[in-house]
């Protein structure tokens, strides 16, 4: 059987999926792995154990349902930072995207006034999250490793890069526009590394791989890996990327949000970038044809995992799913608001030292408000971020596509349609980050746009129903709510 494949590469595990050619999932394969946690802020990922699970994953799939594989495509968990020789073997555990350590670093430089010229040429916020502080924490802290990036021995790459390295026996050393752009050492507007940048994160230039358009024959597998033969690797993109691509949001304003441990929330903003609301970061799209796309991305911190928190911390809930129908028990939540800011608050309010709070309890409350009130605590964040976008923007949000775990909640996609008085429209299939890769293939295999949309497949829309008066009354107690876990209350 011919098939498209699809390597998932997550933070917590690496999943193979293969696609036939009208889109249908043939079938999918999945290994977990642990992230490593070795001091408070520090996360990192052991590679070996990183490539066992893909080689694992890949292996089930073909033995499943053979190696007939069409073409390669990769999406994968963004920012997280390897650097290894030219022999493929990494100098230090992957340093993930979670990973904090490099916090002093950052807010150093934004003291030393770089957060300016940084956002004009990346897009981005200075913050430990971005690629270029941890390549420069390993440059720094791995005996002789400074020395031997300057000797062109040592190369750096996100997890698509180091995988193509290792699966083509060292012949591929390159990225796509979408990793590239969450380095912090990569142009977004001139489209090349910046060298000023990597002056200034004293990076080697030699250390980067070639830049290419996510849809791109970037080379083929070795005979010598996992598959034995040498297949064509035709697609790359980070995942919240892929993901607006595989909803097929390809026009300005059309918007994606993912519901996972955290929220994802992208907007397109089309070929040309605008002047974004500080704090919101712009990157690079997907790169199927000659053009650049442009994205806004904003998220929530908490969202799934306030969710899980309340069944686990608080033991209200025995699974996550049934959080929904404890919400559909009650008619409202009493007046009950939940802010989650466990680790400060985020956008727009941005204030570090904020404490997570449940407030407006009285003796009517009982679980079940106090769960509807955390469905809607993530409705409410998602409504901030955006608020934001679409501030001084010159668009309109004019299609919300929803996917991640989180999004199969009926109930929290309607309190959504009616925060936002927006509709949301969810797809019967959620697994959009993979469906985004199986699109770049099938562009390279000759479809057209409009052929993809009719694999796009069918969605439940949820329309607004809740009247302006209703909405108005709820926005007005979450402000309130937010100002008490604030500590300085006239920040709002
Ligand atoms: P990630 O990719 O970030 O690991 P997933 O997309 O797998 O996340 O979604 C899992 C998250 O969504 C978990 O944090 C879980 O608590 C939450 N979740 C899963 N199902 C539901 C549901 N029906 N209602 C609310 N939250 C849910």
């Amino acid at each position: 059987m011919k098939y498209y494949l699809v390597i998932d590469e997550g933070t917590t595990s690496a999943r193979a999926i293969a696609y036939d050619l009208k889109g249908q999932i043939l079938a999918v394969t999945q290994h977990e792995f642990d992230q490593l946690y070795p001091k408070p802020l520090y996360v990192e990922q052991d590679l070996n154990v990183v490539l066992n699970a893909t080689f694992k994953s890949i292996n089930d799939l073909i033995n499943k349902i053979g190696d007939d594989i069409i073409s390669l495509g990769i999406a994968n968990q963004r920012e997280t930072t390897v650097v290894f020789n030219r022999k493929g073997k990494a100098i230090y555990n992957a340093i993930s995207w979670q990973c904090r350590r490099t916090f002093k670093l950052c807010d150093d430089l934004k003291k030393q006034g770089y957060d300016k010229i940084i956002k004009n040429k990346t897009g981005l916020e200075i913050d430990p999250y971005f690629s270029a502080t941890k390549i420069y924490w390993l440059l720094h802290n791995i005996p002789h490793a400074l020395d031997e990036a300057r000797k062109g021995n040592l190369l750096f790459g996100t997890i698509d890069t180091y995988l193509m390295y290792i699966l083509s026996d060292g012949k591929i050393f390159k990225t796509d526009v979408t990793n590239a752009s969450r380095t912090m050492i990569y142009n977004i507007y001139n489209h090349c590394w910046d060298d000023e940048l990597l002056k200034i994160f004293d990076i080697p230039k030699t250390m980067l791989s070639e830049v290419c358009p996510s849809a791109h024959l970037f080379g083929y597998t070795s005979k010598m890996s996992i598959f034995k033969k040498e297949i064509p690797i035709f697609a790359v993109a980070g995942d919240q990327q892929s993901a607006l691509f595989g909803h097929l949001l390809i026009n300005k304003g059309e918007t994606k949000i993912t519901y996972g441990t955290g929220c994802f929330i992208l907007t397109n903003l089309g070929e040309k970038p605008l002047e974004i609301e500080q704090n919101l970061i712009t990157t690079l799209g997907v790169q199927y044809d000659d053009k650049y796309n442009y994205v806004s991305e904003g998220s929530v911190f908490f969202a799934g995992s306030l969710i899980k928190w309340l069944r686990d911390n608080l033991g209200l809930i025995k699974t996550a799913k049934e959080s929904e129908s404890c919400a559909l028990k009650v008619e409202n939540s009493l007046g009950v608001y939940i802010i989650p800011a466990f680790t400060g608050l985020g956008a727009p309010y941005w204030d570090s030292k904020a404490k997570g709070i449940i407030c407006g309890l009285t003796n009517g409350v009982n679980k079940n408000h106090i769960v509807r009130a955390a469905l809607e605590a993530i409705c409410y964040q998602v409504k901030d971020v955006l608020d934001l976008l679409t501030k001084n923007n010159d668009f309109n949000i004019t299609k919300i596509s929803v996917d991640g775990g989180a999004s199969s909640n009926d109930f929290m996609m309607q309190f959504q349609a009616d925060i936002l008085n927006l509709e949301i429209n969810r797809p019967d299939n959620i697994e959009r980050t993979s469906q985004g890769i199986f699109y770049l293939l099938a562009l390279k295999n000759g479809y057209t746009i409009n052929d993809l949309k009719k694999l796009n497949g069918q969605y439940s829309s949820f329309y607004p129903l809740m009247d302006d008066k209703c909405r108005i009354e709820l926005l007005n107690g979450y402000k309130k709510a937010i100002k008490k876990a604030l500590t300085e209350h006239e920040k709002i």
